[in-house]
């Protein structure tokens, strides 16, 4: 292995990866190396294979609403591959009073739904009256605040089928920083969407489609990897900086570089840095979860649709479950099943240290009361991916003025990466494409103008 890169990446998974891809398409001649501790490329994203099912270690799916993404599926070819469905074709549900409810999917709908009682629905539109509570705030404090308190069991169902995550702990400015914004400069939420519809905004007319791949999610990597190179087996120890640029050191020596990008989670990268200098938190909570992958025959009832989430109030075992051969029909043999269930989040980590047996009889047992499966499953296996899923609570916005600060001092250093700029694919692949922007402009990244994001469960 060379020693001396233009630009080192630490990390192979999809930050390091699409960096890499969006360095070289802006400037093939420069040298690159992406180092990565394990044997393999791709970090949280693996595929998972059994017995004629296909599911997944980490993400089962990303949005096609993202342009660096789309892109990106552009630059590799992988446009014609990828698998789509879309969000508007399939039910997704809510398990309310111990029973399965579909999530209303137009206004019709929205006003029939009784997940909401109609008193919760008029108070919704109190939101129009209510002032702006100005500094940082958990989502759910916001969400009572301005909807009422009937919402909470939705938006918990919302941030667990995201985070993982408790609602009472994220913090609204760090996850919808749009939705932050709206509300404070036109007072409430409601009149600034209907201020955005009128104006013609059409991003929040069309429901986006998610999308993987026939070979799952793990094609993404193979084919982003063609290209690159990477050391793997490598891992990387300590940072030093002198005025010729970047030490990095590893477990196989020493490389030096004139620009480095941390593309790794935002808890090993506070590692690296503080040797740098002393991070303001030495690490953020991270919710880790396990993934139930189940087989059925044709003669499971499964509701069509994505699947389904449980709010913490239901109190049920499973935080709820996706019905991957709905939304991927060749994830299972023909005429079979697959559904995927989720186990612990931030909430319920005891959960993560219970046998492979009692979560399987558990799991079972709790999705039984919701769907009617007349037949044990033909596969049943408990995944423990070793990534958690790194929480944007209330320490959040000061993190980031803390990465500012650090960038600008040090004009050649890049932090990007898993917990920083959000926590999804579509995260990691625009702030991946920024960091590149940046190498190759010498300029600060740009942040970007706070949008409204549409919630989808
Ligand atoms: C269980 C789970 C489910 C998810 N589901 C979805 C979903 O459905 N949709 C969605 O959009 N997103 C989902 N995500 C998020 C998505 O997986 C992440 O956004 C993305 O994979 C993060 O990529 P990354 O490269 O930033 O981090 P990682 O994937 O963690 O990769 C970082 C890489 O850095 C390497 N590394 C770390 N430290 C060092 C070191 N010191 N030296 C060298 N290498 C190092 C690691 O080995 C790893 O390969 C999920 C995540 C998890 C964990």
């Amino acid at each position: 292995m060379e020693n001396t890169y233009d630009v080192i990446i630490i990390g192979g998974g999809l930050s390091g990866l699409s960096a890499a891809h969006f360095l070289r398409k802006m400037a093939p001649e420069r040298k690159v190396l992406i180092v990565e501790k394990s044997a393999r490329v791709g970090g949280a994203i693996q595929t998972f294979k059994q017995a004629g099912f296909q599911g997944e270690w980490g993400p089962h799916g990303f949005l096609d609403n993202t342009e660096e993404s789309q892109e990106l599926l552009r630059d590799t070819g992988l446009y014609q591959e990828a698998q789509t469905a879309p969000l508007g074709d399939f039910y997704r549900y809510v398990c309310h009073h111990g029973q399965l409810v579909r999530l209303p999917q137009s206004l019709k709908t929205v006003l029939s739904t009784p997940l909401v009682s109609p008193l919760g629905k008029l108070r919704v539109l109190a939101d129009l009256w209510k002032s702006p509570r100005p500094g940082k705030m958990a989502i759910g404090e916001w969400v009572e605040h301005r909807f009422g308190k009937e919402l909470l069991p939705l938006v918990d169902a919302a941030v667990t089928g995201s985070f993982a995550g408790d609602y009472q702990k994220l913090c609204i400015d760090a996850v919808m920083p749009g939705v932050r914004k709206l509300e404070m400069e036109t007072g409430s939420v409601l009149r600034g969407l209907i201020k955005k519809k009128k104006s013609g905004d059409k991003k929040l007319k069309r429901l986006p489609s998610m999308l993987n791949f026939p070979e799952g999610m793990e094609r993404l990597i193979k084919v982003l990897n063609e290209k690159q190179a990477v050391t793997c087996n490598t891992l990387v120890q300590g940072l030093g900086r002198d005025p010729e640029g970047w030490t990095v050191k590893t477990d196989q020596g020493e490389l030096t570089a004139a620009s480095l990008v941390l593309a790794v989670p935002v808890n090993q990268c506070l590692q690296l840095l503080s040797a740098i200098k002393t991070p303001p938190l030495a690490c953020v909570p991270v919710s880790k979860i396990i993934n139930v992958v189940l087989g059925f025959s044709g003669s499971a009832k499964v509701p069509y649709g994505f699947g389904y989430l449980s709010p913490e109030r239901e109190n049920r075992f499973t935080l709820g479950a996706m019905f991957t051969s709905h939304m991927f029909p060749d994830r299972a043999p023909r005429g079979q099943v697959l559904i995927e269930a989720l186990v612990g989040g931030r909430r319920h980590p005891e959960r993560l240290v219970l046998s492979d047996e009692e979560i399987s009889e558990r799991v079972l047992a709790d999705i039984n009361q919701l769907i009617d499966l007349p037949e044990p499953p033909l596969l049943i296996k408990v995944l423990r991916p070793e990534h958690g899923i790194p929480q944007l609570e209330m320490d959040h916005p000061g993190l980031l003025s803390w990465r500012k600060s650090l960038e600008e001092e040090f004009k050649d250093l890049h932090i990007c990466g898993f917990g920083w700029d959000g926590i999804g694919m579509n995260d990691m692949i625009k702030s991946a494409k920024k960091t590149a922007m940046a190498i190759q402009t010498g300029a600060m990244r740009q942040d970007d103008e706070a949008k409204v994001k549409p919630v989808y469960f």
